[in-house]
Order: C-alpha cells, then sequence, then structure tokens
C-alpha cells in the first residue's frame, strides 16, 4: 500500500467542510507557514523537491525562487484549475473533496510569494466546483484564514475564482494570464516567463492545483520528510486519474514506488483490463504524451520493470519512453484501433489550437484531415509518410507547447503501430464498413 499524504483524509464524512477538515488537523501548516520567513517557507518547498503537477514536471521551490520582487510592484499567484487534458481530472477530485487542502496550500505560497491577489483560473466547466471553492474561501475568511491580518501577522491577502470559457489553451500559463486580464487567450512567446513578466506585466507564479495542494504536506512534514517519500527525483506522491478499459478508472494516488504493471493490474488501483481482455497499449500521461504499446510500457528498452516514476517513465525518451505529464493514465484494450484514437486526438487539437503559429494551424487541421482520410478507408500509404512530416514540421516550432502535444501522439503512433495505419490503406472496404454509422466526412 504506497503512502497518501493528499486523498489520506478524502474519506472522513463532511472535509469539505471548514470545522470538519480544521478538527482533523487542517490549516496547521497555514500557522506553522506564517510563523517563518517567506524565504524559509521557499526553501522547505526547495527541500522537498515538488515538481509541477500540471504535466511539464518543472522544480517547484526553483519556480518560487525565480519570482522578481521589484520595489512596490505587486506579485502575484495564480493556482492553474484550468484542467482540460484529455484523460486528466485529477484536480477536479481535489478541489470537489478537499477544497480546503487547496485553499490552505494557496495560503502558504501566497505568504512564500508575497501574493495579496491571488487567483483560481478554473475551466468553465466544472461550474459546480467553483461553487465549492467560494464556499470553502468565504468558510476561510470567516475563521480568519483569509483577508486582513491573516493570524495577526499583518499579511492580508484574497482569493479569487475566475471561470474560464472552455477553451483548452487558457491552460496555458501565458494564455490563461491573457485571459485573467479580460483578453483572448493567446499564448505570449517565453521569455519573459512570468516570473519576471506575467499577470498585468507583474512578477507571477502559475502552479496546477495539486502542486499548491502538495505545500501543505511539504509544510506539515517537512521538505526533508516529504523528499524521503517516492524514488530518487520523483519525490513525494502523484494522483493518477486512470480511465479507458480497465476494471476501476477513478482518481488514485501513488507514491510513486509502484510499477506501471502493478499500477494496471492490482486491485489497488485500476484492477487489470476490463471484461477479461489484453493490455494493448497506454497514455500514461495525458493526451500530449507519446502512447506506449505495452511491451514497452511495462519494460523499459533496457528491459528494466518500468515505474510510475518521471524518469521511468521518461526512460529512453521519444520512441522508447513516455512521460509521466499530467498524471493522466488511459489505458486500451486489444480491440481499440490506434489510428482512430490519434484522430479523435488530431480533431481535439485542431479545434483547440489558437491559430497564432502556421505550423500550429495548419498542420494540425492537415494531420486531422489525413488521418480522416486513413480510418475512413480513403487513404493511400504516402498518406502516412506524410502525416509523419507534418508532425515533424510542428515539433519545436511553435510559440507554446500545443504545437508539440499535437505533434507527439501522431508520431509516437506511427512509430509504434504502422501496421494499424498500413492495414487502413490495405483494407479500405473493412475501415469503411467498421465506420458505417458514425460522424460521415
Ligand atoms: P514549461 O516547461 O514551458 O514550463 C514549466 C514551468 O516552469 C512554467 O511555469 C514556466 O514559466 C517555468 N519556467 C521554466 N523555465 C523558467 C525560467 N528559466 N525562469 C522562470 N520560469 C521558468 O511547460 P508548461 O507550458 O508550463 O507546461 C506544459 C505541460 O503542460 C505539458 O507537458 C502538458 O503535459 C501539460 N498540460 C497539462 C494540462 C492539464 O490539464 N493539466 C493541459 C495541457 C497541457
Ligand atoms: Fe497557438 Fe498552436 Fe501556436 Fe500554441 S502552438 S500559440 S496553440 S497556434
Amino acid at each position: 500500500m504506497g503512502r497518501k499524504v493528499l486523498l489520506d483524509k478524502a474519506h472522513i464524512e463532511g472535509i469539505r467542510y471548514y470545522d470538519v477538515y480544521r478538527k482533523n488537523g487542517g490549516y496547521a501548516a497555514v500557522e506553522k507557514a506564517l510563523k517563518m520567513a517567506p524565504g524559509d517557507v521557499v526553501e522547505e518547498v526547495k527541500k522537498s523537491g515538488l515538481r509541477g503537477r500540471g504535466g511539464a514536471g518543472f522544480p517547484t521551490g526553483m519556480k518560487w525562487s525565480f519570482l522578481a520582487k521589484p520595489e512596490g510592484v505587486p506579485r502575484y499567484l495564480v493556482c492553474n484549475a484550468d484542467e482540460s487534458e484529455p484523460g486528466t481530472f485529477k484536480d477536479r477530485y481535489l478541489m470537489e473533496f478537499l477544497p480546503h487542502l487547496l485553499i490552505e496550500g494557496l495560503i502558504v505560497a501566497s505568504w512564500a510569494l508575497g501574493s495579496n491577489r491571488t487567483y483560481i483560473y478554473i475551466r468553465g466547466e466544472y461550474a459546480w466546483i467553483v461553487d465549492i471553492l467560494e464556499q470553502a474561501i468565504a468558510e476561510a475568511n470567516q475563521a480568519g484564514f483569509l483577508g486582513k491580518n491573516i493570524l495577526g501577522t499583518g499579511f492580508d491577502c484574497q482569493i479569487y475564482v475566475q471561470r474560464g470559457a472552455g477553451a483548452y489553451i487558457c491552460g496555458e500559463e501565458t494564455a490563461l494570464i491573457e485571459s485573467l486580464e479580460g483578453k483572448r487567450g493567446n499564448p505570449r512567446i517565453k521569455p519573459p516567463f512570468p516570473a519576471i513578466k506575467g499577470l498585468y506585466d507583474c512578477p507571477t507564479v502559475v502552479n496546477n492545483v495539486e502542486t499548491l495542494a502538495a505545500v501543505v504536506p511539504i509544510m506539515n512534514l517537512g521538505g526533508e520528510e516529504y523528499a524521503k517519500i517516492g524514488v530518487g527525483k520523483s519525490t513525494g506522491t502523484k494522483l493518477i486519474s486512470a480511465c479507458g478499459n480497465i476494471n476501476k478508472p477513478g482518481v488514485y494516488e501513488i507514491d510513486m514506488t509502484q510499477s506501471v504493471e502493478e499500477f494496471i493490474f492490482s486491485d489497488e488501483y485500476c484492477g487489470g483490463i476490463a471484461n477479461g481482455k489484453r493490455l494493448k497499449a497506454c497514455i500514461p500521461g495525458g493526451s500530449s504524451v507519446p502512447i506506449l504499446p505495452a511491451n514497452l510500457l511495462l519494460k523499459t528498452a533496457k528491459g528494466e520493470q518500468r515505474m510510475m516514476t518521471y524518469e521511468s517513465l521518461a526512460d529512453g525518451g521519444f520512441p522508447t519512453g513516455s512521460m509521466m505529464g499530467s498524471g493522466g493514465f488511459i489505458v486500451l484494450d486489444e480491440d481499440q484501433c490506434v489510428v482512430r484514437h490519434t484522430l479523435s486526438l488530431a480533431r481535439f487539437y485542431r479545434h483547440e489550437s489558437c491559430g497564432q503559429c502556421s505550423p500550429c494551424r495548419e498542420g494540425t487541421g492537415w494531420m486531422e484531415k489525413i488521418l480522416t482520410k486513413l480510418e475512413y478507408g480513403k487513404g493511400q500509404m504516402s498518406d502516412i509518410d506524410l502525416l509523419w512530416d507534418i508532425q515533424r514540421k510542428i515539433e519545436g516550432n511553435t510559440i507554446c507547447p500545443l504545437g508539440d502535444a499535437a505533434a507527439w501522439p501522431v508520431a509516437a503512433a506511427i512509430r509504434h503501430f504502422r501496421d494499424e495505419f498500413e492495414w487502413h490503406v490495405t483494407h479500405p472496404e473493412e475501415a469503411q464498413v467498421r465506420n458505417f454509422g458514425l460522424a460521415h466526412y
């Protein structure tokens, strides 16, 4: 059984409400942090080895220490709750069932960074969670953990919830900032990073929901103790949202000592492949990371057992490795068609591209069109190479990571499942019959 430090109290009835949360040790991290100098709180987070849980895995303490502190200029903390990565729903779970854990983490982080106005930017579709968060914020205000002169320290902090309007790209931190400022959510060119020039051109830290929630156990345990959980540079625990053809889809907290095999097949986690089918492939970190076929998923290219850590999931890099990403674990059984899945992702990225850069704007559209031809039995062998060529021309040539995110799934699918793409060319009638009754093109 892996150690839990985020969801350990999720089973307690009423934990969503302040009184129950407080009775069960809630807000002790705020009490501890506000007795420390802000810089010492940053040091604890550095010692913890916590890495950003939104997908990039960037060291959180380092990001916090990059925050510029010009005299007389406000600094902002923004919580990225725009969880929209296909297959990812772990932040939803945290906010829905443990809203005070996030609010507590936000207060500690606001103190550490000197943010008096802190924002939660939440995806618009999570409308019911906005109410849950607003209630938790009101309760924290009433208890004196938010507002003016918190715990008599002279520190003022308020948290505001802002709903997005349904654009995936607004989860990219600079697009999120643009949207928060009331503009169209177009990503900005980095550098400058938000730590230097972010919200209203002021120094800003943007952190994911799970990252900020993890600040609470880091404060309670101390950075060094937190760093003892996990394996190597994959410290602490990670939430994984597991879905697809498994017996037990859901949100699991792992301490990264688990192997991928254990995570998929043990009853403690996914409970094996549904309907007695065989495992075919898995996208282990949300739709933006490369798909891995079963053999490479369970064992690395070196023949070692693949573990649920940042390092092991990425071992070998592309094509033999993938990424931890956002922790959206999408499992495919033997009956699933990789071409169809790739088309579905391509359609998503084409729809969500903001259109600023040509390789992404045009390339995502072309990839969707070619994949549609192939999936519906109208493609040629040369289309597979054309598809490969297009994804290569997108990767690394765009303003924000959406371009790479659109290219990698296509590259990995062709690399590992080229035979399936060729089958669609050599069996056009079967491909068409199989799609009878589905969307028409
Ligand atoms: P990134 O690697 O560009 O940046 C990581 C973070 O580190 C950013 O906050 C950035 O500002 C900061 N940073 C990096 N170098 C810095 C420097 N020199 N100075 C100051 N700050 C610096 O990645 P990203 O754009 O934040 O995230 C991309 C990831 O997001 C993808 O890998 C994908 O998995 C994930 N993603 C997640 C979701 C979701 O719903 N959770 C949705 C889409 C994408
Ligand atoms: Fe917009 Fe795509 Fe360019 Fe990102 S990569 S800025 S989504 S066009």
